[in-house]
């Protein structure tokens, strides 16, 4: 980066990611010294010609920055060495988002620049805006927290959008953060292990939005609606969000159609009505957010409703999989607690619903006012007793063991079910690790019983 010209910068973390935004750094004119305590990745650095150095050893005086490259968070137990040393030596410690945006503000200061972040729902938001964008045929590099490290897209121009998923982490990372639109779609108290209170949490989210031109809240939550309340009393340009009453000025949902309020008075914009990939309330959330964003960026409304009827939708999260006669498959096994497994259980009312796995605190019990929709459930991993002790007499369960042998009894027994859109439904509201190596695995073993079924018809994303 050319704002780091003729300095000396420290990084840690030298993964893929890490070695492209050292490069981006020395391609910019300044000096790095880099270290990993993996040598291996170290050896690998050092092969593609960048510096390495013990930095326990260094001159810490000299540097101008310390960057933590992209997956090694602040409070990663590993470097917390080189952390607790940059902030004796009085050196700023910043992450990749940080060089991307003194770049954008040196080189291309108009460039659109939307950053998202939120408890839930932030990769899904950022993939819709990215598809909205890029369906309209503009110029469209998509990274941050949902994988591509921001130092490896193409450099900031004055007609090219940037569509970035923050986690909070990133965000404590890059001070200077000034979107053209920010999003803050919902703040609950989740990921407390990281930054220990909620109100440390949603501080940190705050300062994305209140860097942000247009600041996009989501206000169903009373830390984010306090948010847009204060932002807008220091003269912020805010923009509100709701799913699910009207407000006065901004975006809000009224069932599928999204609604533009101004001035108390309200019109249909747009509608999700069958669009199947952003069914739910929670969805409606991140449409809204998306189309608010866009049209802060300069989009017509025309090339955001286009794109949201072609959205594909993203792997995992409320996937339809396929069809079987009238009984749809659904993987959304992203939803690894019962908070996240809440929205697809409130999304259908015929449910056969697959879940179970390695054991999160609480259990199911918050979903307990969803059980009335459960058909069946079938239970996999080692959860499957504690979830039968909690479903108990509220709906019918068998303990099938096996997303094989789960998806083979949940289709056998939907497709006698004669009400209307009978739904199997992987929402495991539990970790995988038990019996697959993450959660994208498990989602892959759903889908591939499903298809293996006689006369299953895949949905294409
Ligand atoms: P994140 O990137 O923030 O983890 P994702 O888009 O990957 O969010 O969605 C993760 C899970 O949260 C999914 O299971 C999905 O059903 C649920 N979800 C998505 N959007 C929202 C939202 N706006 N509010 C609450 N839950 C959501």
């Amino acid at each position: 980066a050319h704002a780091m010209k003729d300095k000396i910068v420290a990084l840690f973390g030298l993964g893929g990611s890490g070695i492209a935004t050292a490069k981006a750094i020395m391609a910019g004119g300044a000096e790095v010294l880099a270290w990993d305590d993996n040598p291996t990745s170290v050896e690998r650095a050092a092969a593609a010609g960048i510096t390495t150095g013990d930095l326990r050893q260094a001159g810490w005086k000299d540097f101008s920055s310390f960057v933590l490259s992209p997956g090694v968070p602040l409070t990663h137990p590993r470097p917390h060495w080189t952390v607790d040393l940059a902030r004796a030596a009085g050196v700023e410690i910043i992450g990749d988002i940080e060089l991307f945006v003194r770049e954008r503000n040196r080189a291309a200061p108009d460039c659109p620049f939307i950053a998202i972040t939120g408890t839930n729902g932030k990769s899904t938001t950022t993939a819709l805006i990215a598809h909205i964008i890029k369906s309209a045929g503009r110029d469209m590099q998509l990274g941050g927290n949902i994988g591509t490290a921001v130092m490896t897209l193409d450099p900031p121009a004055s007609d090219r959008y940037y569509v970035v998923e923050c986690s909070s982490y990133q965000i404590d990372l890059a001070p200077s953060i000034n979107p053209t639109a920010g999003i803050l779609l919902n703040l609950t108290p989740d990921h407390l292990d990281r930054h220990g209170t909620i109100q440390h949490y949603a501080e940190i989210k705050e300062r994305l939005v209140a860097g942000s031109d247009t600041a996009i809240i989501g206000v169903d939550d009373s830390y984010s609606a306090q948010i847009a309340d204060r932002l807008e009393r220091t003269g912020k340009t805010v923009i509100r969000i709701s799913k699910r009453q009207p407000v006065i000025s901004g975006f809000f949902a009224d069932g599928p159609k999204l609604m533009h309020a101004s001035a108390g008075s309200a019109k249909e914009i747009a509608s999700l009505e069958g669009i199947g990939s952003l069914r739910g309330e929670h969805n409606a959330q991140n449409a809204l957010a998306a189309m608010a964003a866009c049209l802060a960026a300069g989009l017509g409304i025309e090339e955001i409703r286009a794109g949201l009827k072609s959205f594909p939708g993203l792997a995992h999260r409320m996937e339809q999989v396929a069809t079987r006669g009238k009984v749809l498959f659904v993987n959304d096994s992203k939803a690894t607690n019962a908070d996240a497994a809440a929205p697809a259980l409130s999304s259908f009312e015929r449910i056969y619903w697959i879940a179970g796995g390695l054991p999160k605190e609480g259990g199911i019990a918050a979903l307990s006012g969803f059980f009335p929709r459960i058909a069946k459930a079938y239970l996999i991993g080692e959860t499957a007793p504690q979830f039968a002790a909690t479903l108990g007499e509220a709906a019918p369960y068998e303990i099938s063991g096996t997303i094989a042998a789960a998806v083979e009894h949940a289709a056998r027994d939907a497709e006698k079910d004669d009400g209307a859109e009978p739904v199997v439904l992987l929402s495991p509201a539990c970790a995988s690790f038990d019996q697959f190596q993450n959660f994208e695995k498990r989602g892959e073993a759903f889908r591939q019983a499903v298809l293996a079924l006689d006369g299953a018809q895949p949905i294409e994303g």
